[in-house]
């Protein structure tokens, strides 16, 4: 016989290999849990470049001791009960698959006090899980990720510099932090502080990060809005006066999770229209918020893609609005610019 089942941490580290590719997708996936369980304020730390150790600490409500076996146990998870559930989802996780490949192919530990009740924690080395013992926060959720890949050393070689590495965290969590402005978040590598966002304005919390990332588009950034019955927009975006050479700047998030859909960006650029150079690209963050039975996030584990039932529809409206909405702005810039 040719055919044979895989022993089970191989097949684990194989589906693993799907979510987390490098330390910046361990981030990902523990800042969306830290916001699924409501934290306010999340800091996330590197050492490395996340290639010795990654941390996130929330305070959020924190888990339960008889869950903590469960967690890095394959498809747990405390969000979805139902298929249908899917088509309602409003937290970012719901495959309960993040921590289960985390921990096939890392020494995680996630200590944890529920509701404020004495902590716990529990340690899983690569796949191998350890005894829930006493200890951790008084508040909230800690996960500590160490030597990742140290097992798979083919992965390992395809991480880059540590260096790299930290900035690639720390874009995933800036990526996550525009879309939630209400939250503080930190990011630390090496033990300096490398961002340190506190709870403000949609529209200033794009400035924040715009800063963060010396793009300096300071003062006309416009705020616009829109709402369609099934779906709002609202987008921060540049006045035509500032422009720049390619599309990086043009952010779309669905119901908060930044996605890839070109076409989307490019009804952002239709929106501008003649109001830009040719060649000339906006800076847009645009927020689209649908309900969530017309959305579908389960195309692709990483979630960066989406299934939009109104597709149409909503890119029609980003056109108009951005056409409309901007060119009402124009008549004030000029006149700014003339004082
Ligand atoms: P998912 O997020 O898709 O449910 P995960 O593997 O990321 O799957 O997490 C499994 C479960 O562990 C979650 O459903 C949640 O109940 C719990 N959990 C994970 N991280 C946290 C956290 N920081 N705070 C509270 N609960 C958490
Ligand atoms: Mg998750």
């Amino acid at each position: 016989m040719k055919i044979k089942l895989l022993d089970p941490l191989v097949a684990q580290r194989i589906a693993a290999g799907e979510v987390i590719e490098r330390p910046a997708s361990v981030i990902r996936e523990l800042l969306d849990n830290a916001l699924d369980a409501g934290s306010k304020s999340i800091v996330a730390s590197v050492i490395e470049g996340g290639l010795e150790e990654i941390k996130v600490i929330d305070d959020g409500e924190g888990i339960e001791r008889e869950d903590l076996p469960l967690l890095c146990e394959s498809h747990a998870t405390s969000k979805v009960r139902e298929l249908d559930d899917l088509y309602h989802i409003k937290s970012m996780g719901f495959r309960g698959e993040a921590l289960y490949s985390i921990a096939s192919v890392s020494r995680i530990t996630i200590a944890s006090s529920f509701q404020g009740q004495e902590p716990y924690q529990i340690t899983v080395d690569n796949g191998r899980k350890e005894a829930v013992l006493p200890g951790g926060p008084r508040t909230g959720t800690m996960v500590t990720v160490e030597g990742l890949f140290k097992e798979l050393p083919a992965r390992r070689q395809f991480l880059k510099r540590p260096s790299t590495e930290a900035t690639m965290a720390r874009a995933v969590l800036l990526e996550k932090a525009l879309a939630f402005p209400d939250r503080a978040f930190r990011f630390i590598s090496d033990q300096t502080v490398r961002v340190d966002l506190v709870p403000t304005t949609r529209k200033q919390r794009v400035l924040d990060v715009l800063l963060l990332n010396q793009n300096i588009v300071s003062s006309e950034m416009l705020e616009l809005y829109d709402s369609a019955g099934r779906f709002d927009l609202y987008a921060v975006c540049s006045s035509p006066a500032f422009s720049r050479s390619d599309r990086s700047h043009i952010k779309i998030y669905v119901n908060n999770r930044p996605v890839d859909e070109y076409s989307l960006v490019q009804a952002v650029t239709y929106g501008y229209g003649e109001l830009l150079a040719g060649g000339s690209f906006p800076y847009c963050y645009l927020f689209i918020d649908v309900d969530p039975t017309l959305v579908d996030f389960n195309i692709h584990p990483t979630k960066r893609e989406v299934k939009l039932r109104n597709k149409a529809e909503i890119h029609h409206q980003v056109v108009s609005m951005i056409a409309s909405q901007i060119k009402r702005t124009i008549p004030r810039l000029v006149k700014q610019e003339l004082e």
